[in-house]
């Protein structure tokens, strides 16, 4: 299937917004949901709606094995051993505060180190801040080469006997980097400190198989990858999730309740208190099946055909700096000039065209940038070329608003 076949698969982008077609750029914030998923999501509230784990009603028994089902789905997409070691969770932000809050409050004392990058998300920046906080570790950051990538001998001379948590995005929401993971994991592990992996943006893009990566925990979100938002997952090693206290505490994770005390049920549902994100878990099932489908060869040779179609529309334009390495993922973030990015991202919408503006959450990388925010144009499996020219088109009338700054 071709990214025009693709994109009718998803009702929402035929559509006019301002008078244009809609251009959809702005994935890396949220994805776009294809029709799958929306009637997967329809068929659940429509016929079998019910919570799960309880009795023995033929509805919640449906329930159930659809959402234990996603589960296993969430595993094979991962390449991980066991269901087991599959937490579903509202999402990255919240895998990464469990495994903070969790593995982190046991293992981490004063003087400790965890080692971050500063091209982190906030979301894999403020768990480990405020864990540090907490036990008067120090937070320590892996410096960034100049075009946006990590070097190798930095992560050795960063990480040191004293490094307890690595945790390092997979790939950046901002510069499109694809940084190293398994080399990273090995330097945490021959260091005896565990790697954990923000895989926000690299689950929906490119072929993760935590085997490969070497990673101890892998937290990534559905709403990224044509699934419901409010859902997403925590891989953990299983030795690890076995020790870990849970962090919500109340019905579906206990099995046995006293007036004093009480116990947990076993691995992956003891992390996962109160009625679970029943719908969003089985929607996030749906999208599974639909980018396996349709393969992550051709998912990511599509989104570099895209990212090398920007670079040759986009060079054109006078004054306009792109962020990142050459070798990225399908994210383009940029400068025009001294238009500021909230005026570019204005003159785009009245063209039907959504792109980000602001600082997508990564303040520290801003500031590494030297910049207080910029626009992005990010890609998934439904843009094509066309979208891309619509966007260059879209920059080169923002002239008429904002000066000359293209030759
Ligand atoms: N990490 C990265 C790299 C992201 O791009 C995002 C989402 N913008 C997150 C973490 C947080 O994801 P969520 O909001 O789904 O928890």
């Amino acid at each position: 299937m071709n990214a025009k076949e693709i994109k009718k698969l998803f009702p929402i982008l035929d559509q006019q917004v301002n008078g244009n077609p809609l251009v959809y750029l702005d994935s890396a914030a949220t994805s776009q949901k294809p029709i799958q998923v929306i009637e997967k999501l329809d068929d659940y509230y429509r016929r079998y709606n019910s919570n799960v784990h309880r009795g023995v009603h033929t509805l919640g028994t449906i329930a159930t094995d659809e959402y234990e089902g996603a589960r296993e789905k969430v595993r094979a997409f991962l390449n991980a051993d066991e269901v087991a070691e599959i937490v579903f969770t509202r999402g990255t932000t919240t895998a990464l505060n469990l495994v903070a809050q969790s593995y982190g409050n046991d293992h981490v004392s004063e003087g400790d180190e965890i080692v971050i990058t500063p091209m982190e998300h906030h979301s894999n920046i403020i768990p480990w801040q405020q864990l540090a906080k907490r036990k008067g570790a120090v937070l320590k950051y892996i410096p960034l080469q100049a075009d946006g990538t990590i070097d190798l001998v930095d992560v050795e001379k960063t990480i040191t006997e004293r490094t307890k948590i690595v945790s390092v995005m997979h790939v950046s929401n901002v510069l499109g980097t694809i940084n190293p993971i398994s080399d990273i994991a090995k330097i945490a592990h021959k260091n005896g400190a565990i790697m954990a992996v923000d895989g926000a943006q690299s689950a929906p893009h490119i072929e993760v198989d935590i085997k490969e990566l070497g990673c101890d925990f892998f937290a990534f979100s559905g709403h990224k990858m044509g699934g419901p938002t409010g859902i997403g997952a925590l891989y953990g090693r299983k030795e690890l999730l076995e020790k870990m206290e849970p962090i919500d505490f109340g019905g579906e994770m206990i099995d046995f309740v006293g007036l004093h005390d009480s116990t947990w049920k076993e691995l992956p549902w003891k992390f996962e208190g109160g009625t679970p994100i029943i719908a969003g878990a089985i929607g996030f099932g749906a999208a599974i099946d639909f980018v396996s489908d349709l393969g992550f060869n051709e998912i990511e040779q599509h989104e570099k055909e895209l990212v090398d179609y920007s670079f040759e529309r986009l060079a054109d334009l006078k004054d306009l700096t792109i962020f990142g390495p050459k070798e990225r993922a399908g994210v383009v973030t940029f400068q025009l000039g001294d238009v500021h990015p909230h005026d570019v991202a204005t003159v785009l919408d009245a063209e039907g065209i959504a792109v980000r503006a602001g600082h997508h959450c990564a303040q520290p990388l801003m500031k590494w940038l030297n910049v207080v925010a910029t626009a992005r144009a990010s890609y998934y499996v439904y843009n094509t070329k066309e979208d891309i020219d619509a966007l260059a088109n879209g920059l080169v009338k923002a002239k008429e608003y904002f000066g000359d700054v293209f030759s």
